[in-house]
């Protein structure tokens, strides 16, 4: 033990063997390993004596090994309870809770979910760009409160319609020069919420809106320093930004919450 964890990046487990398989075109290793790790003895829900039923076979997506997409398939046993009938199955180190791919392939979907499209993340794994998109979409969403965002002294923000039909709040950092944020025009409090959820609000110095925000007193008392302005001649230094934005969005395959995600974390 330990090696596999080297060179595969799972513990307790034997390694069996390799074979290449293709699936829609796609080659990929499939690499088949065993369960040897210990397992649990007593039932976690009511302490009873766990016996083994059978063996279940799970399939992961794994990182590429020598640079061809890889996936893995382990065997493990099965426990139940025969006092109330619960099933139980070892946790395997290195794979990821929900069990769809290995921790590390977790974190490299989701790192490059963020720069690059799923149909390029996809060419290397054993899997679909569907697959990949719900499986970054699933990583972010847990980890959505991680990302703490100070709020910018000088904001822009203006409508606009992206796509088909989602009109939407643009939130410039005109201290940095970036998009700041996404929010939907359409959802009632969208722009509440924002200024709610947004790190030392008191940090906002100046607010330029190109439309009539929906601020009530509570939302200006969280910003105690912030002039409101209606103002959108900044927007001039920022249409390019604001086009690529708009032609990404008619791209197919990108939801506004996809899209949103993929646009925010690109710096
Ligand atoms: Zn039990």
């Amino acid at each position: 033990m330990g090696q596999t964890l080297e060179l595969f990046g799972i513990d307790d487990v034997r390694f069996l063997g390799a074979e290449d398989r293709s699936n829609g075109g796609k080659v990929y290793r499939l690499y088949r390993f065993e369960y040897e790790g210990s397992l649990p003895v007593s039932c976690p829900r009511c302490g009873g004596k766990l016996y083994r039923h059978g063996t279940r076979m799970i399939s992961l997506i794994a990182m590429p090994i020598q640079d061809i997409p890889a996936a893995y398939s382990i065997e493990f046993p099965r426990l139940r309870c025969r006092a109330c009938g619960a099933m139980e199955s070892p946790h395997i180190k290195g794979v990821a809770e929900g069990r769809r791919c290995t921790e590390k392939a977790l974190i490299s979907i989701a790192r490059r979910g963020l720069s690059h499209s799923f149909e390029a993340v996809a060419a290397d794994y054993p899997a679909t760009s569907n697959t990949i998109r719900n499986i970054f979409l699933e990583y972010f969403h847990e980890h959505e409160s991680e990302h703490h965002r100070t709020a910018p002294a000088l904001i822009g923000i203006t409508q606009k319609t992206l796509g088909r039909n989602d009109s939407v709040y643009m939130v410039f950092d005109l201290e940095h020069g970036v998009l700041f944020d996404m929010l939907s025009a359409d959802v009632r409090d969208s722009v509440q919420e924002f200024f709610l959820s947004v790190e030392s609000p008191e940090r906002i110095l100046q607010i330029r809106s190109s439309v009539t925000l929906p601020l009530d007193n509570g939302i200006i008392a969280l910003m105690p320093d912030a002039e409101v302005i209606p103002d959108g001649s900044w927007e001039e230094a920022y249409i390019d930004q604001i086009r690529f934005i708009q032609q990404e969005s008619l791209k197919k395959g990108y939801s506004f919450e996809v899209f949103r995600i993929r646009t925010l974390y690109k710096h």
